[in-house]
């Protein structure tokens, strides 16, 4: 349970759920993944509200329609940014927050707008998309990095530290959506969730 300290911070999150505000967006507010909002989400028994959806909200989502009818064309970030007035990185939050995939890069996964996509992807040993890439602080000896990594960097912003564990919700390794997601410091952590899924 939340010290007292902590009540206000978490009422915030559940004011911003209930208006409809996704995982993302109120990650971006205050500083934090949108994993950490899940995981608060899950602790605290919060009702995220989809079905609210407010003016700017709805003109988001016909934004977010067509720059998914430009990616699906094959436009670059870039291209459709200059069609709707919006910055690479602008377009490229879209692609982020409403799963669209981008368009220019063969493959067309989550992270296929990552600069350092060569577009090789291919299923490793153990059940996972892996990825070419050309930099990568922690690429294996042949160049690759599990996707579902990657699509977590895109997220956060930053690298993962090696002993960071991504977990797929739906148990499904080849389900790299950002929203199947769910990032943990370390390994012991995301066994502990395995452990405690279980025992419901
Ligand atoms: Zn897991």
């Amino acid at each position: 349970m939340p010290k007292p300290k902590d009540e206000e911070y978490i009422n915030r999150i559940r004011k911003m759920s209930e208006e409809g505000m996704t995982s993302y967006e109120i990650g971006a507010v205050l500083g934090k993944t949108p994993a950490t909002i899940r995981q608060l989400w899950k602790n605290y028994g919060m009702i995220h509200n989809t079905s609210f959806k407010s003016k700017k909200d709805q003109r988001d989502l016909e934004k977010a329609a067509l720059i998914e009818k430009m990616a699906v064309k094959g436009l670059s970030s870039a291209e459709i940014g200059e069609a709707i007035g919006l910055t690479p990185t602008g377009v490229r939050s879209y692609f982020r927050r409403y799963g669209i995939k981008a368009g220019r890069a063969r493959g067309s996964q989550p992270g296929s707008y990552n600069t350092n996509w060569k577009g090789g992807r291919r299923i490793n040993d153990g059940g996972y998309y892996e990825v070419a890439v050309k930099e990568h602080p922690h690429k294996n000896n042949c160049g690759y990095v599990r996707e579902h990594r990657l699509v977590m960097e895109q997220i956060i912003g930053r690298y993962l530290k090696p002993e960071e564990t991504v977990h797929h919700i739906d148990g499904n390794r080849l389900n790299n959506a950002p929203e199947n997601l769910m990032l943990f410091e370390s390994k012991s952590a995301h066994r502990k969730h395995h452990a405690d899924m279980n025992r419901h």
